[in-house]
């Protein structure tokens, strides 16, 4: 349904999105997750026509988005990161508004309320924009993606400054969505993405780390338990020790003081490192001076993501020699 191939868009000498390609199937939840300034506003505007692409090719339902403008434009739907609603309208006016500019040729009045039931805002249609709720206000903007039932649907940080109960609410027309549509939506939150997607595609600074499915990337994430240890003593000696522990996957320093060092270290799954890790220490002396256990933030993803399992074998066979 959708094909991105070597999209490139740079700034001067900045890269905003550097070389991606993926493809997203019919009916096919795809979450788009990366930190600011990752590139996702820059790659869904140029997936919805809004941006030209510095290099790169992206097809819409076979349709070219250069050179098939229109046809390609009309099997999207897209709410951009700052909804385009019109405050002074009502939401009835905005919705026939929007309707009127799409060209829209299915039955109005049916189709209009067909849009305001699932995006269940029946109870503000009267009601002037500029008063509704943030939660609405984004409903509407998901309305307005709707009108014209296009086939692909692209959301832009769809529940950005929402409570936990309009989260919630959107996250399940969401899912709803999915059901008659290609969707896209782009997140900086990974639990944002988990209950809805199929897939993530994550990126960071502007390039594909990862392009997986849903499960696999939380199985990555949940199964590895994490320490961050800080301990006094001679630095290769403790990254020898830490890693030569049953159970330890990887052990990295992350910074230092004056005199301890402080180690990341993860382990498999249900696996609890920390009494051998005590008795390591112990045993030759080195002080600990803190322990933590961490849970993982995007950055961690990235790094356990991108890492190749055989390289890191061969890292920590090269390291104990
Ligand atoms: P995200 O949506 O993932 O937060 P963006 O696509 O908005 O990221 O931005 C990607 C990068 O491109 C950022 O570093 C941003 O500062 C830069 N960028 C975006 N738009 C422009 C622009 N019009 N001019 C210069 N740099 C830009
Ligand atoms: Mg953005």
């Amino acid at each position: 349904m959708i094909k991105v191939e070597g999209l490139v868009k740079h700034y001067g000498d900045k890269y905003a999105v550097n070389n991606i390609s993926f493809t997203v199937g019919d009916r096919e939840i795809v979450g788009f997750l990366g930190p600011n300034g990752a590139g996702k506003s820059t790659t869904m505007n140029i997936l919805t026509g809004y941006l030209s692409a510095t290099d790169g090719k992206v097809e819409i339902d076979g349709h070219d988005i250069l050179e098939d403008t229109m046809a390609a434009k009309k099997s999207i739907g897209y709410l951009p990161e700052i909804p385009p609603l019109y405050p002074d309208m009502t939401v009835k006016e905005y919705l026939n508004f929007v309707y009127d500019l799409k060209e829209c040729k299915l039955n109005r009045k049916k189709h209009l309320e067909e849009i305001t039931n699932v995006t269940k805002i029946a109870d503000v249609y009267n009601r002037v924009i500029k008063n509704l709720s943030r939660g609405y206000k984004q409903r509407v903007g998901i309305a307005q993606a709707l009108v014209g039932n296009p086939k692909v649907i692209i959301l832009d940080e769809p529940t950005i400054g929402l409570d936990p109960k309009q989260i919630v609410e959107v996250r399940n027309l969401i899912r709803t969505l999915g059901r008659d549509h290609t969707v896209i939506l782009s997140t900086h939150i990974l639990s944002e993405v988990q209950a809805v997607c199929d897939r993530l595609v994550i990126i960071n600074k502007g390039k594909i780390v990862a392009d997986k499915p849903t499960e696999e990337i939380s199985q990555a994430v949940v199964t590895k338990c994490r320490l961050e240890a800080k301990i006094c003593g001679p630095e290769k000696d403790v990254l020898y020790g830490i890693r030569s522990i049953n159970g330890v996957t990887r052990c990295e320093t992350v910074g230092s003081e004056l005199d301890s060092v402080t180690y990341v270290i993860e382990s498999e799954a249900g696996l609890d490192v920390r009494k051998p890790l005590f008795n390591l220490l112990a045993g030759k002396n080195w002080p600990l001076m803190g322990l933590t256990t961490m849970g993982m933030n995007l950055e961690d993803i990235f790094i356990t993501l991108t890492i190749d399992p055989t390289k890191e074998k061969n890292n920590r066979r090269r390291i104990t020699k």
